[in-house]
């Protein structure tokens, strides 16, 4: 059987002047960049400020997500809010995206089952995070589960050895050139952002201890809200 091509990659759909977030989003719409637009509903884009000072990247949108159009909307979402209420951040401080942008599901009975995107999926999509990272100065990156954790930080970087550390950002991601530091705010020079990965809300979700699961995420979030007040 021959090899299955590769899809061709979201690239040459993101437009040379896009200025803003909006820009991106309404090209997102159109983006064939893989296979997954053909079966979801609907695009689903990063939300927030763009002078957001923390942005989580998650995996991928739900099947909740999916129908609205929004990321985090879904269970995963309304735990995410949770944790980030217990964690004393502010919900205005943070821009929500993921790092695959349509919905990847399979089909049992009439219900839609979450499947995880694969490598080609999370490489075909990237050249919309790394727009997205253009136009966001955060001074904390939030990297949600091992999904978003390849996307951004390469298939070494392990979650569960490295949740709840403050690391340099661009420099713990694997293409740190394609991620750009911000020096300068409205002429006053602003610190670099730093990095903070832990669990996926829908791990906790899944997990059989979920009351232990939820109090470490809220930890990892503790450690994200200390660096974004620096
Ligand atoms: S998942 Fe990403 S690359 Fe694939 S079609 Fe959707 S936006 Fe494009």
């Amino acid at each position: 059987m021959a090899p299955t091509e590769p899809p061709p990659g979201a690239e040459r759909f993101i437009p040379d002047d896009a200025h803003s977030l909006d820009d991106l989003k309404k090209a997102a719409a159109g983006c064939h960049g893989c296979e997954l637009y053909a079966d979801a509903t609907q695009v689903v884009f990063g939300r927030g400020d763009a002078r957001a000072k923390i942005v989580m990247v998650g995996e991928q949108p739900g099947d909740v997500e999916d129908v609205k159009g929004f990321p985090f909307v879904g269970p995963a979402g309304h735990l995410l809010r949770r944790a980030v209420d217990a964690a004393d951040i502010d919900p205005s401080w943070i821009y929500l995206t993921n790092a695959v942008k349509h919905f990847r599901f399979e089909m049992r009975g009439k219900r839609r089952i979450h499947q995880t995107p694969e490598r080609q999926h999370i490489e075909a999509c990237r050249p919309w995070l790394v727009s997205e990272f253009a136009l966001l100065r955060p001074r904390v990156v939030v990297v949600l589960g091992a999904t978003a954790a390849k996307a951004m930080l390469g298939p070494a970087f392990r979650v569960t050895r490295q949740r709840g550390q403050v690391l340099p950002w661009p420099d713990a991601a694997q293409h740190p050139d394609d991620f750009r530091v911000a020096p300068i705010e409205g002429g006053v020079e602003v610190p670099p952002a730093k990095l903070v990965a832990t669990i996926h809300p829908s791990a906790v979700l899944r997990a059989d201890d979920q009351e232990t699961a939820f109090n470490g995420l809220v930890d990892d979030l503790k450690v994200v809200s200390a660096a974004a007040r620096r």
